[in-house]
């Protein structure tokens, strides 16, 4: 009998692409679908990189590329993250892959045997686990509801540690939660990280230019350069420069952390796209200026969506101060009925509202939160508006609906 690998038995596809799916499916149906659902930034990037991508055409060596990366690239890498933000790397410590989620996927599999365990804050990115779990490890969640921020606090690390924890992951800024963490929260965290010797750090840092109101990044390397010794960084394109179909991502780690993802690169990839590495390069290397218009405009859309949710009795939402997504708490709503459906959770209410009233969303649960769901408010401006209308209708509707059942206020 034909058979697939044992691994294969339990992987699956993301929670938030099959809502992606229903949602084209729809569309082609002829249904008007307002879409929250997809973690796209929704702006291109500046004209330097296509021109940058351009040239690699006209110049192409017609070769193999060095599996690291292009030095353009490392060195633009480099100048980025020390202009912005004061960490210092060196090109050895830098190796390439085909965005943060390929990257993601060489770490664990760099790092984990069958039943190591991941700590990582909760809610998270859907596919953290779904990794962890296809490369034979368990992941482990420290639970953070929206009655602290969706932050993670230092006790929570301590709690979750055993004999078989190998990897912390952090996420910062926040998908899904958009929180931002401050420098005492960050700092708080480097210190209890500083405890754990035996655990590498996980750094995800691709939302780093997406924060707002003035609010800075900050690093856990700010407050203990101690880590860098365990500490792995991924970077990537895709976010910050709006540049998600052209697959870059950037891992800083220890010398011997990137000689095994180079060694990995060897055997899967040998180099990423020659023309994309280019276009990597100039959104680094070129002029910051336009990102900062884009994050001005996404600062715009987040007051949309809180002003719109502050309206809506019952549901609560930290304020989001980066990335682009909001995760309203929406569980004083559940057990109450719309158009005679009960909505038990969050994955019915999301169905349903999806159904009757064409807005997507991906339910909480897919980030490890039941009671929330999560809204990407990179769209254009009409769409988050008519989709923050129809949200609102919705639970103007069920409090009418089920009057006197259940108080939201
Ligand atoms: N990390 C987080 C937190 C993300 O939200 C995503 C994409 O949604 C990624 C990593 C991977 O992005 P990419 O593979 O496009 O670089």
């Amino acid at each position: 009998m034909l058979q697939f690998a044992d691994r294969m038995k339990t992987a699956k596809t993301s929670a938030i692409v099959q809502v992606a799916e229903k949602v084209t499916a729809m569309k082609k149906a002829g249904r008007k679908v307002i879409s929250f659902s997809i973690g796209v930034p929704n702006f291109k990037p500046a004209q330097h990189v296509y021109d940058a991508a351009h040239y690699a055409v006209d110049h192409d060596s017609g070769t193999y590329l060095p599996g690291r990366g292009s030095e353009e690239l490392l060195d633009a890498f480099i100048k980025r993250m020390q202009e912005d933000h004061h960490l210092t790397f060196k090109r050895e410590h830098l190796s390439t892959c085909i965005g943060g989620k390929h990257a993601l996927f060489n770490i664990m599999f760099a790092l984990l045997n069958r039943g190591d365990e991941v700590i990582m804050p909760s809610p998270y990115w859907t596919t953290y686990p779904d990794i962890v779990e296809i490369i034979g490890g368990k992941p482990v969640f420290m639970h953070c509801g929206a009655e602290q921020d969706y932050k993670l606090r230092p006790e929570q690390i301590a709690k979750a540690i055993t004999p078989r924890t190998k990897v912390f992951m952090f996420n910062n800024p926040s998908n899904p939660t958009g929180m931002v963490y401050t420098a005492d929260e960050v700092k708080a965290l480097a210190e209890e990280l500083k405890k754990h010797k035996d655990l590498w750090i996980l750094s995800d840092d691709i939302y780093n230019r997406m924060i707002f109101d003035g609010e800075e990044f900050h690093h856990l390397l700010h407050f203990a350069p101690e880590l860098q010794e365990r500490m792995i960084v991924v970077h990537s394109v895709s976010k910050n420069y709006g540049m998600p179909g052209w697959r870059v991502g950037v891992i800083a780690a220890p010398l011997a952390m990137t000689e095994k993802l180079l060694t990995i690169n060897s055997s899967q990839i040998t180099n990423i796209n020659n023309i994309s590495m280019a276009a990597a390069a100039a959104a680094y290397g070129g002029p910051q200026d336009a990102t900062e218009t884009t994050m001005r405009e996404f600062a715009r859309k987040r007051d949309a969506v809180m002003q719109s949710l502050a309206k809506i009795p019952g549901v609560k939402c930290p304020y989001p101060k980066g990335a682009f997504y909001a995760f309203p708490n929406v569980a004083a709503y559940y057990g109450l009925k719309h158009d005679g459906v009960v909505m038990d959770n969050d994955i019915t209410m999301c169905t349903h509202i999806l159904e009757k009233k064409g807005l997507g969303m991906v339910p909480g649960s897919a980030f490890g939160e039941p009671e929330a769901m999560r809204i990407s408010y990179a769209c254009p401006m009409a769409d988050l508006e008519e989709g923050m209308r129809l949200f609102s209708e919705f639970f103007a509707e069920m409090r009418e609906q089920n009057k006197g059942a259940v108080n939201v206020a």
